[in-house]
């Protein structure tokens, strides 16, 4: 699914290909893309001849702001947009077609048909789900370590899936979490509540930090992503620990390990996120606990082995 730095991308490179167009028409496939108005005709009907000022984002959404509408859109797992002259042939999973005045179409494709679409007057997307679902934006200035440690720091549960909670900080998923808490030297399964201060301000400069490095990238090619030019992100090629299982740590060179926590494949570098686990708990998801718990104390020997021939 496109995060933070890919959902910046596609909206940067839309914004350059068709703000200031008009749509003159637009043809829905599929239906059940479209959440509101539930009615796709109607949908259709309130878009035509309304010009698109700019795409933005907020956290995993883009932000179509057009004259007296504004459109939500997110990509889940493998929607994309692409510019094309409308005589051009219609692919496949090619789902909403917007016809623009110049002669070019904005086309939304996915294989997966788990995007949506949600048209609203301004400003009232802020105020009705799923924007109005959203926490605080990453890359905001508001988005300070005591914004963050306020946010999360009292809570027990486990730190990864908290920032996976799009309702505490939005934006971020499955590659940047791992990739920001790697940076942080934080166990993903650590409580969050056991975050000394300095955790706390590592983690805030990790999370920033990897996110804005992504977005310089143009983000990561992990599956099908691509720009809503075709172009692929460069990002995927600095991941720490994401999609790096058995490669070794690009710190330590400790094998990265992948375990599952609360559903999600999940990165961790044994060496450089220490994390002692309570006597007789387990951890949550499907506990392939035993191997990074030996690796973990293989490595760490190791490791203490080399300090002291040093
Ligand atoms: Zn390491």
């Amino acid at each position: 699914m496109p995060e933070l730095p890919e959902v910046e991308t596609v909206a940067r490179t839309l914004n350059a290909l068709v703000a200031g167009k008009t749509i003159r028409a637009v043809t829905v496939r599929l239906p059940r893309i479209i959440q509101r108005p539930e009615e796709p005709e109607a949908f259709a009907a309130a878009l035509e001849g309304r010009t698109i000022r700019s795409i933005g984002r907020r956290g995993k959404f883009l932000r179509f702001v057009l004259d007296g509408l504004v459109l939500v859109s997110h990509l889940r797992m493998e929607g994309r947009y692409s510019v094309c002259p409308a005589d051009e042939p219609i692919e496949k999973h090619t789902h909403v077609l917007f016809h623009l005045t110049d002669g070019m179409d904005l086309r939304y494709k996915d294989v997966r048909q788990f995007g949506t679409m949600h048209l609203f007057r301004p400003g009232e997307e802020f105020e009705q789900p799923p924007l109005s679902k959203l926490g605080m934006e990453p890359l905001d200035d508001a988005f300070t370590v005591e914004a963050l440690r306020k946010l999360l720091g009292g809570r027990k549960a486990p730190i990864k899936p908290l920032l996976l909670n799009q309702a505490y900080v939005t934006g971020l998923g499955n590659i940047y979490v791992d990739e920001s808490l790697h940076k942080a030297g934080i166990h993903p399964e650590r409580p969050a509540s056991s975050l000394r201060a300095a955790e706390w301000t590592r983690l805030h400069a990790s999370i920033r930090e990897t996110l804005r490095e992504a977005v310089d990238a143009g983000g990561s090619s992990v599956r099908s992503y691509v720009n809503g030019q075709g172009e692929m992100g460069m990002f995927q090629f600095r991941l720490y620990v994401y999609g790096r299982e058995d490669e070794p740590c690009r710190t330590c060179g400790t094998p990265i390990v992948k375990t599952v926590l609360g559903g999600r494949g999940t990165h961790v570098c044994p060496v450089c996120q220490p994390y002692r686990k309570a006597r007789g708990r387990r951890p949550a998801g499907k506990a392939p606990a035993a191997i990074p718990r030996r690796m973990a104390g293989d490595a760490a020997a190791a490791a203490a082995d080399v300090t002291s021939h040093s």
